[in-house]
Order: C-alpha cells, then sequence, then structure tokens
C-alpha cells in the first residue's frame, strides 16, 4: 500500500485539463482511501455539482475549490480558491478568462500551422469536456497527430513560455485572482509557490493583497522547498495546504493521487477559514 495523505487539496478534473470526469476523480480518491479531496480546476467551477454527487455516494468529503492562473514577471503563478461561492459576479469574470483562453488556442494553432503542424479546432475541441481550455488540450491532438510523442514533449517544444508556438495569456495579475476569490467569499492559497521561488518578501506583499495560506506539499517541491515554505507559514501565521495537482497519469504519468496533500488537522483549519469568509 502507498504511503499517502488523508487529504489531496489540489486535483483537476475534464472541467478544466484533467482527464478524469469528476465521477471518476472521487472514485479513484475512494480506492485510494483518501477521506478528502479538492476540486479546483483552473479557470472553472464546472466539476462541482458532478464531484458533490458523487462524493455523497461514496462517502467522499469534497472542498469545492479553482485554480485561478495569473501571470507574474513573465513566469505562471497560480492562486487556489477554497470554499468559494458560485455568486453572479464570479461566473462573470470566470466567463471572460474562458473566453481568453479560447482565444488563445485559436492564436496558438495559427502558429502552429505557420510551423506546418496544423490542428483543425475539431482536433483540439475532441479532448475538451468542460468550459475551460487550454495548452494540454491542444499537446493531446498533437500527440493525436503523430507531430509528438508525449504532452511533456509537446510543452517543451511548442507551448511552454518561450517555445515555438507560445502565446502569451490573458494577463490576470496575482493580485486580481486573489481579490475575486475573496470577494466570492473563499479562502485564497498560494499554489506551488516553489515553482517559481517566490520569495518572502513578496508572499508577505501578497498577504497584505489577502492571500491566506500557501500550498508546501506538492510535487514540483523538494523537502528542501517544502521545508522553507513551511518557516514562512509559521512566520507569517498562514495556512498550510498541499496536493497532488492530480491530472490523470495520461497528461503527467508521475503523479498519482495522494502522494501529495494535507492532514486532516490542515482540512480542519482550512474549514474553519472559509466559515470565516462566509461570517465575515
Ligand atoms: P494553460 O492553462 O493553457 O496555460 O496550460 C497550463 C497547464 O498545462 C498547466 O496547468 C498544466 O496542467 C499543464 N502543463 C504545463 N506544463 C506541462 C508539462 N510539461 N507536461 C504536461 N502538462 C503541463
Ligand atoms: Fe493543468
Ligand atoms: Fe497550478
Ligand atoms: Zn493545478
Amino acid at each position: 500500500m502507498e504511503d499517502l495523505y488523508e487529504a489531496d487539496l489540489h486535483c483537476h478534473t475534464n472541467a478544466s485539463d484533467g482527464l478524469f470526469s469528476p465521477r471518476e476523480l472521487v472514485k479513484l480518491a475512494k480506492q485510494k482511501g483518501l477521506k478528502v479531496i479538492a476540486v479546483t480546476d483552473h479557470d472553472t467551477i464546472g466539476g462541482w455539482v458532478e464531484a458533490e454527487r458523487a462524493g455523497k455516494e461514496h462517502g467522499m468529503e469534497i472542498i469545492k475549490g479553482i485554480e485561478v492562473n495569473t501571470e507574474w514577471h513573465e513566469q505562471e503563478v497560480h492562486i487556489l480558491g477554497y470554499g468559494i461561492d458560485n455568486t453572479a459576479d464570479l461566473s462573470r469574470q470566470l466567463h471572460v478568462i474562458q473566453e481568453k483562453r479560447e482565444d488563445r488556442v485559436y492564436q496558438i494553432l495559427e502558429k502552429l500551422k505557420q510551423l506546418g503542424k496544423p490542428l483543425t479546432e475539431e482536433d483540439v475541441l475532441r479532448f475538451v469536456k468542460g468550459d475551460s481550455v487550454g495548452r494540454p488540450h491542444i499537446a493531446q491532438a498533437m500527440v493525436e497527430q503523430g507531430y509528438i510523442k508525449t504532452v511533456k514533449e509537446g510543452f517543451k517544444e511548442y507551448l511552454n513560455i518561450g517555445a515555438k508556438a507560445y502565446v502569451p495569456r490573458y494577463i490576470l495579475k496575482p493580485e486580481q485572482a486573489i481579490k475575486i476569490i475573496r470577494e466570492a467569499r473563499g479562502v485564497a492559497v498560494l499554489a506551488h509557490p516553489g515553482d517559481q521561488k517566490v520569495s518572502r518578501e513578496v508572499i508577505a506583499s501578497w498577504v497584505n493583497y489577502g492571500l491566506q495560506g500557501l500550498e508546501v506539499s506538492h510535487p514540483e517541491h523538494s523537502p528542501e522547498v517544502e521545508e522553507y515554505y513551511i518557516e514562512i507559514v509559521g512566520e507569517m501565521d498562514l495556512l498550510a495546504t498541499g496536493g497532488s495537482d492530480f491530472h490523470g497519469e495520461g497528461i503527467k504519468p508521475e503523479i498519482s493521487l495522494g502522494k501529495w496533500g494535507a492532514s486532516l488537522q490542515q482540512v480542519s483549519k482550512l474549514k474553519f477559514l472559509i466559515l470565516k469568509a462566509k461570517a465575515g
């Protein structure tokens, strides 16, 4: 039996770029003996309803979340939002972001065409099950066309920042994502800070904007990096969370659900902060 956490607070479904439906994700979590999962799709809450329904059936606690993609100094910064309310204002903002994602996909397809790697919209849409399209869907279509062997190779050659078919995203700043989450009465947590080597000072400035926690356990973090962010959590009295950033092994082969995550005690703290956000 693998040594797994009881809670995985960072999971993607096919509402964005995950391979599993929310129901399949819940079933897998159950099989692995997890107690709690958070559904945190990129820029969409489209997976919530099915996840909650499946959670009830399988006795799995579901935390409703989101991961909002932003840009900071030409790097990706992702902000996790937990327990947010599905307000009209939130839907409006997410709708704008989702439309920008679609525009970006078309621009990337244009570049790929010029590079002699044409894909039709249909080629890509075959992999899209929800309302948030992204580069992983393009990478999967490229694998299917035989242009590349793996999704990873697609990112390296074509889709990463600076690669041949890269198109910048619709630029939302981390502060704006924090604001969107807090205004929807959710808890804002910085996802995988080690990925961008976010410093103490920058974290402190985002805490001033309303950031409440750091994701410390994450596949991109070495034990030293995890330790560094745990220290900052202690110093700034923040919440520590963790998750596998699960997308399904077809997207990221080495990542398995529950291998990174949080304790039930950390989940209790998160839930307390969510309740406080509702009351505040
Ligand atoms: P997008 O949302 O379109 O900007 O695409 C970003 C997403 O692509 C991330 O959330 C990851 O899930 C995925 N991704 C980024 N780099 C890689 C990679 N090297 N291999 C597989 N998936 C990746
Ligand atoms: Fe993703
Ligand atoms: Fe992320
Ligand atoms: Zn993620």
